[in-house]
């Protein structure tokens, strides 16, 4: 059900009622309520507000008043409101507008319903469509105008409808670097908001030191951990690494940053959703850790640390060959070459600038580290591993390139739950494909299944026979020959190559 939100009381004639039926109306006092729910929305979990296209109406309040206890956040105006959602949550479609525009608005978001219809339908919308025309590629149908805007400058029309794609995401981020200053987002919501209050976790683990235990070992499974939680653990690394970097960020600033970062991956992904970052954060930590004389100055562990949480952003849950084939239009922006890569980098730098930009001092850590992640590099590393230690590739590229591939070194139950959420996102890969060749994307009906994984791997065998043969291929081709020169480089990760050999004899034994 779309959602309509009415902030500020806004004055809808009655006619406009009409327009509302089997919209789910929620009424909003003020722009923090707004961002409250939108928070606590996003930590519950559910996908909503990219699934649907939501529209804000907002009652621009006089610019003189001041009786609001947080006035600046409060004072802002629609056009300003609808840059701030943008920013803060970049993968939603949700529209601001203000009452007066309320009609043109919804019959714009009813003209684009359709390019939202189905998971498929999305995400080919988000790595295909063209935004300035939300052109269909694969149907023939009619442009769609209500998507030719100018969504970039937070002083443009108020009124249009905001449709997530890879392109406009990246169209937005490369005009705000060129705008020296933009409505100051973060500072505008960490005035006025305690984040820390929303993220919410059970009593009893959060005064232990339960979580930190949990991100102290290799055993840790970011897929029993709810979004709160996954935010809670990602703190507690990025707290520690930055306090023995010496990179100061107070707790507000760096929970908003994680909300931000959070609101920033598509939480309807089977894999690449912040689930896996927050894992390959977790990995890359743990590796800096073992490696720790290794390293001479603690900001590039922090700097590392940062691009593992970040080095999927943005991801549409596919991969670079459907982005290049067909092509689209941000593959052309990057020549085809590490797409995926080069998004999440500026993608992110953008983030970053916003929320931390201490960190973009060592802006070349960040966008080598990330991509070295792009898998069609990964015959050049173990290459230039085995050609021994003076041609050892950038050590941190070398970590989280590992981190990325961690999941076959894990224990093997959480292994195996990796290994199906991996399945079911190449599925929908394949079911995509097959309807671009069926030119029958908007039509291909595939349901947003999110059934829980089963308990005893027996049981997630069963339901998914592939997956030994889907190990085994990968631990083949990349992960052995990756975890076996690390274990020749580096004593400390011997581990690592002992792991990936006990689970690979498990999926041998399931192949016989
Ligand atoms: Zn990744």
């Amino acid at each position: 059900m779309r959602t309509v939100f009415a902030v500020n009381k806004p004055e809808l004639c009655h006619e406009l009622f009409e327009h509302f039926a089997g919209c789910n109306v929620v009424h909003l006092s003020s722009v923090s309520e707004l961002l409250v729910y939108l928070y606590a929305h996003r930590l519950s979990g559910e996908d909503t507000f990219e699934r649907t296209l939501s529209l804000v109406v907002h009652q621009q309040p006089q610019r003189d008043s001041q009786s609001s206890s947080d006035p600046e956040l409060e004072s802002i105006t629609t056009a300003e409101l609808a840059y701030l959602v943008q920013k803060q949550f970049p993968c939603f479609s949700l529209s601001v507008t203000a009452p007066a525009e309320v009609p043109k608005a919804l019959k714009h978001l009813r003209e684009c319903a359709s390019l939202y219809a189905s998971r498929l339908a999305r995400v080919s919308t988000w790595m295909y469509n063209n935004y300035e025309g939300c052109k269909k590629p694969f149907t023939g149908h009619e442009t769609h105008n209500a998507c030719q805007q100018d969504e970039t400058t937070p002083n443009s029309s108020s009124c249009s409808a905001n449709v997530y794609t890879m392109l406009s995401h990246l169209t937005r981020v490369r005009n705000n670097s060129h705008q020296s200053a933009g409505l100051p987002c973060t500072k505008l919501i960490s005035t006025a908001l305690n984040l820390r209050d929303l993220i919410i976790l059970p009593k009893d683990k959060v005064s232990s030191d339960h979580y930190w235990k949990l991100i102290s070992t290799w055993d840790f499974c970011a897929m029993s951990l709810s979004t709160s939680e996954l935010i809670w653990c990602s703190y507690l690394i990025l707290k520690k690494v930055a306090h023995d970097a010496n990179f100061h960020i107070s707790d507000n600033d760096l929970f908003l940053f994680l909300l931000s970062l959070e609101a920033s991956y598509h939480q309807g992904n089977k894999f690449h959703s912040f689930r896996h970052a927050v894992d390959v954060m977790q990995a890359t930590w743990q590796l800096c850790c073992h490696l720790k004389s290794h390293f001479e100055k603690n900001s590039s562990i922090l700097v590392v640390c940062v691009a593992a949480i970040g080095h999927d952003v943005g991801h549409p849950g596919t991969n670079n060959a459907l982005m290049c084939d067909p092509i689209s239009p941000v593959a052309k922006l990057y020549n085809k070459a590490s797409v995926l890569e080069n998004f999440h980098t500026e993608i992110f730098s953008d983030l970053l600038q916003e929320h931390w930009p201490q960190i973009l001092q060592q802006k070349t850590i960040l966008s080598d580290t990330i991509l070295a992640t792009d898998m069609a590099l990964h015959s050049q590393y173990v290459q230039l591993m085995d050609a021994g230690p003076s041609k050892l590739p950038s050590l941190l590229s070398l970590i989280l390139k590992a981190a990325d591939i961690s999941n076959v070194t894990r224990p093997l139950h959480i292994s195996t739950n990796w290994a199906v959420l991996i399945t079911c996102e190449f599925s929908e890969c394949a079911a995509l494909l097959k309807s671009i060749q069926n030119n029958d994307i908007y039509g291909h009906k595939v349901t947003d299944c999110d059934e829980p994984i089963p308990d005893c791997i027996e049981s997630i065998l069963i339901k998914y026979p592939s997956i030994p043969k889907g190990q085994l291929l990968f631990i083949n081709a990349f992960a052995e020959s990756l975890f076996a020169g690390l274990a020749e480089c580096f004593q400390e990760l011997r581990f690592l190559h002992n792991n990936v050999q006990a689970n690979k004899k498990f999926w041998e034994g399931k192949c016989k």
